[in-house]
């Protein structure tokens, strides 16, 4: 049976924030055999440059030029992230479903709102992922309960609170 699982799961609150601020550290790992996942919460749909649709293309040569094993979107709402029930489920089905060992995502502080919001609603989210009583389902069978070793957040537009 193929299995999902992954040494690394990058978030990104849009599609190419996991490359504009974690290339080098994949590329890095992928180059000492582990494998990387990358789960988009949005489909960057409000953003300035491009649409929903040539984010999504230009997301799929990235990663097949950085060699990310799986990637996917989560379908949350751009410019409105919310760390609510709902996304938090949404991370957990992902992460119960890559088991990785390290989470990276998005900086704690930053210029787009959605970053601060993505890099709080994955930390929960992968303390939730461990709780055995939080449920989550695929295809109808229940997911085990995971959390990843680590969460680190990557340095996006501010390299510093301010
Ligand atoms: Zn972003």
């Amino acid at each position: 049976m193929e299995t999902t699982k992954v040494d690394i799961l990058a978030f990104g609150a849009h599609p190419d924030d996991v490359e504009c601020s974690a290339a080098g550290v994949i590329l890095k790992h992928i180059a000492m055999g582990r494998t990387v996942a990358i789960a988009d919460l949005t489909a960057g749909e409000t953003g300035n440059y491009g649409d929903a649709e040539s984010r999504k293309h230009e997301a799929e040569s990235a990663s097949e030029i950085l060699g990310i094993k799986y990637r996917e979107q989560l379908g949350l709402p751009d410019g409105a992230l919310e760390n609510n029930e709902t996304s938090r489920l949404k991370l957990i089905y992902a992460i119960r479903k890559y088991r990785p060992e390290i989470v990276l995502c998005n900086a704690v502080y930053d210029r787009h709102p959605d970053h601060a919001v993505a890099a709080k609603l994955a930390a929960d989210a992968c303390y939730l992922s461990g709780l055995k009583k939080k449920e989550t389902f695929i295809d109808g069978v229940a997911q085990d309960a995971w959390r990843p070793k680590a969460v680190y957040h990557y340095v996006q537009d501010f390299l510093y609170r301010t």
